[in-house]
């Protein structure tokens, strides 16, 4: 079998005396997705945040398309550049029209030319449903368009792995579908994708395994119809019991 694209031994993270992750093992198989499940406060945007360093682990270890990030050798820039990242809040630029949103890394970090970013730029509305837009400034987007363009400039970068952080978690109900429907797309494609949600529906429907996180520890790990329909734990049946 293939090396995993995403792959977590024994990640440890404190904060002060706070030990948020307390030994994490996880692995996501190339075009997997793997959507991550458990209370406020357990851990879940922080193991993200290890997976592309953006949080600096305490200990163990984190390899993404067989590149080992802790290494402390490792091209850090290099290794990001594979990982793709959403959160709840868009993080547009503001005061930047959607191309230039999604031209500015792609020129800035991967250093392609004006007319190759726009090209890029312009498939990846597209594959949003978001051409129209193109022109428009962040502020005059709903939220569910905002966070459309937000996975739009993420794709641009050409990453191997998509982490959403609670994608959907910020808009009105309304325009949750819009934001799924693109990630589904992404999932059928064969993205490998982490994505902590508490879309249950969507994680029953996309997900090829669900991780229950609690306490900093992954209390279950397995296919959503054992995870979700028929958990093994007392602490994922208490979880699942309170969002419905
Ligand atoms: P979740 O995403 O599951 O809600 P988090 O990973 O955000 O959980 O947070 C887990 C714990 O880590 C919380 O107690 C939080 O206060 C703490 N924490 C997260 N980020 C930081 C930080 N940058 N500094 C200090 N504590 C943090
Ligand atoms: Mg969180």
């Amino acid at each position: 079998m293939s090396r995993p694209e995403i792959e977590v031994r024994g990640l440890h993270k404190s904060f002060g005396d706070n030990e948020v992750l307390r030994g994490i093992d996880l692995e996501v198989g190339r075009g997997e997705v793997v959507c991550v499940i458990g209370p406020s406060g357990s851990g879940k945007s922080t193991l993200l945040r290890c997976v592309n360093l953006l949080e600096e682990p305490s200990g163990g270890q984190v390899f993404v398309g067989g590149a080992e990030l802790t290494d402390p050798d490792v091209d850090i820039d290099a290794v990001r550049r594979r990982i793709g990242m959403v959160f709840q809040q868009f993080n547009l630029f503001p005061h930047l029209s959607v191309t230039e949103n999604l031209t500015l890394p792609q020129r800035r970090v991967l250093r392609r030319g004006k007319a190759e970013a726009a090209k890029v730029a312009a498939e990846n509305l597209e594959r949003v449903g978001l051409s129209d837009k193109a022109t428009a400034y962040p502020a005059s987007l709903s939220g569910g368009q905002q966070q459309r363009v937000a996975i739009a400039r993420a794709l641009a970068m050409g990453p191997e792995v998509m982490l959403f952080d609670e994608p959907t978690s910020a808009l009105d109900p309304e325009l949750v579908g819009d934001v799924l429907a693109v990630m589904r797309m992404l999932a059928r494609e064969g993205m490998t994708m982490m994505v902590v949600t508490h879309e249950m529906t969507f994680a029953r429907e996309v997900a090829d395994r669900v991780v229950f996180m609690d306490g900093g520890v992954i209390v279950e790990d397995g296919a959503p119809a054992q995870v979700i329909g028929a958990p093994a734990h007392e602490r994922t049946r208490h979880f699942l019991s309170r969002l419905l």
